[in-house]
């Protein structure tokens, strides 16, 4: 209809913009920082935007990509997600398409003859595809209109989700140089972002960062009962059955365990689905597609599953493995809710389970450097799994958010534990630990400790540290334990099978022993309170009072929702 191109300084202006995401979302205007980061790029300027996982960071560049001359370019690390988004858009008459290694030759031929006519809003290509010269060199032949990088965190070393195929897309900003580039992620942490604005060479873009509050999300955090498998996959059966009838999502640490749990939870009458690598693309789909259709479902899966999943309404996210960094965490817990509703968050952890995640670590070919920063986000993870901290302020604190607010409605704000201070009993069993030459388990440490060794030896009994510990029961005793554990000032070493009980950061226990580092520990040991049961602060909220009003409103009407679900359980199977 216009043959005139347009004007080079032509740009669509927010009114254009939000009609469009009328038509073709429905979305009846932009929500968060969507308006200033799509202005941004409507402008031509680049963009990284941190917004978080639900947030909507797909229209931030689908919305320009369309109303700015040209095809836009999404670079999207699966092709599960790609084929989602090129799908969906298609159906709301979009003309979009994707290049990856699933099409055929023919195919490929059409998509590229599509995007040399114009005819193209969006095109999705894979990292891998654009570390292709001959790619890129057909690429810089076409008109694009923006370059979008999704889920940009996989450029990072520091981020949960590293492909080295995004370190290359730093060679976009040289081939176009003109076009302007948008960044979105979830991740939030100030090293990630630097080393994405970094490596993607966005030295002049603006950043946008959205707050990470999650408002309608009820986290709980609960101490594993003991290790071992079985009670666990007990414990995790009786958390779903208490959400009967709702759609949520269990995380396990293993294919293993996903199948087992997710067979315990068809034992127990649950619609659970096992999902994870060791299935091919196409029965992934398969049960992709009957977790989003069928009512209740539960997908159990291992991080295999997640990325770019929209499904709304689930309204639980159960880890019974714990997640492997706080970013991690957040972004699966985020999968729950995404529609505003009150969700859930449970996360099952354990001393063997941190002992796990740096097990996994140490097996991976990473740089030191990297080794260790993977190493202390473990140890965060753990502290503010195990620490008496509301879980949102202290997640919101570690991305940056420095004045976040208790949440009102997290296990932490809803029943503070009380804590002891445990300076001079943790000296006692790093000292215990150190004395006996770093050679024993948890169990023998506490003997040592309380003076109950069974036929002890003359050389032991000669130790300063023998029985030094009397005055703390055995239950007290593992508490300090695997909280020295969480804070990583002891390491469990495996020792095939006979797990030994290490001096964990040097630095750190050296605090320990001057007196310089506080060490606090729960008391009693963590176990979620049974929702009907009477919370000791009942009535009376200490993290809740002084808030704003409508915090406090926000954490009364999730305190009902609570209270409706709760008889809900009640009513006899
Ligand atoms: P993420 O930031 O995790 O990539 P998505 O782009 O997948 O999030 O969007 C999550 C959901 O939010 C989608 O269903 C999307 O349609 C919806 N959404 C995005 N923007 C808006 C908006 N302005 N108003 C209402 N819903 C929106
Ligand atoms: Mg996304
Ligand atoms: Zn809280």
């Amino acid at each position: 209809m216009f043959d005139v191109p347009p004007p080079a300084d032509f740009s669509p202006t927010l009114d254009e913009a939000r009609t469009l995401l009328e038509r073709v979302w429905g979305h009846a205007d932009f929500r968060g920082l969507q308006a200033s980061v799509i202005q941004e790029v409507l402008a031509g300027r680049d963009v990284l935007a941190v917004l978080p996982t639900g947030g909507g960071k797909s229209v931030c560049y689908q919305v320009p990509a369309i109303l700015r001359p040209g095809v836009g370019l999404v670079v999207s690390p699966l092709i599960a997600l790609m084929t989602d988004q090129v799908e969906a858009l298609k159906q709301q008459g979009v003309a979009a398409a994707r290049l990856d290694s699933g099409l055929t030759m023919d195919e490929r031929s059409a998509v590229w003859r599509a995007a040399r006519s114009g005819e193209l809003d969006l095109l999705y290509v894979s990292p891998e595809g654009l570390a292709s010269g001959a790619m890129l060199e057909r690429l810089a032949e076409l008109p694009i209109s923006l370059i979008a990088i999704d889920e940009a965190h996989c450029v990072s070393q520091w981020g949960h989700d590293f492909r080295p195929d995004y370190r290359t897309l730093g060679r976009l900003a040289e081939i176009f140089p003109r076009v302007p580039r948008i960044a979105v992620t979830a991740t939030a942490d100030a090293r990630t972002r630097d080393d994405i604005l970094a490596s993607l060479k966005l030295g002049e873009a603006r950043v946008f960062v959205d707050s990470f509050a999650r408002p309608n999300l009820q986290l709980t955090a609960e101490r594993k009962v003991n290790g071992s498998r079985a009670r666990t996959d007990a414990r995790v059966v009786e958390l779903v059955r208490e959400r009967r009838g709702r759609s949520g999502v269990v995380y396990c640490g293993s294919r293993d365990g996903c199948e087992r749990v997710a067979d315990a939870l068809r034992d127990a009458g649950t619609n659970a689905i096992a999902y994870h690598a060791g299935f091919d693309a196409r029965e992934r789909d398969r049960r992709l597609e009957r977790f989003l259709a069928e009512d209740g479902a539960v997908m159990v899966a291992t991080i295999a599953f997640g990325m770019g999943v929209d499904k709304p309404d689930v309204r639980f996210v159960i880890h019974a493995d714990p997640p492997g960094s706080l970013e991690a965490y957040w972004q699966e817990i985020g999968r729950a809710g995404r529609d505003g509703e009150p969700a859930e968050g449970v996360t099952l952890y354990g001393p063997s389970d941190i002992a796990w995640s740096l097990r996994r670590l140490d097996g991976r070919p990473m740089a030191e450097e990297v080794k260790q920063v993977q190493t202390r986000k473990v140890r965060q993870l753990f502290a503010m799994l195990d620490g008496a901290t509301c879980r949102p302020q202290a997640v919101r604190r570690y991305f940056g958010e420095q004045d976040a607010q208790p949440c009102g409605v997290c296990d932490v704000c809803g029943d503070p534990p009380a804590t002891f201070d445990a300076l001079v009993p943790a000296q006692k069993a790093l000292a215990a630990v150190q004395r006996l030459g770093e050679r024993f388990g948890r169990t023998r440490v506490i003997d040592h400790l309380m003076g109950r060794t069974k036929d002890v030896q003359p050389w032991e009994a000669g130790l300063s540290t023998w029985g030094v510990g009397a005055d703390l029961s055995l239950i007290g005793w593992r508490d300090v334990i695997d909280h020295l554990m969480f804070e990583g000032l002891l390491v469990e070493d495996p020792n095939e099978g006979k797990p030994l009980i290490r001096l964990g950061d040097p630095q750190a226990v050296r605090a320990v022993y001057r007196g310089e580092r506080e060490v606090r520990v729960k008391e009693p040991p963590t176990r979620a309170v049974a929702l009907d049961k009477p919370r000791r602060n009942a009535g009376r909220n200490l993290a809740v009072e002084g808030l704003d009003a409508d915090v406090r409103a926000r954490f009364e009407a999730l305190r009902a929702w609570r209270r409706d679900r709760a008889v809900e359980q009640r009513v006899p199977p």
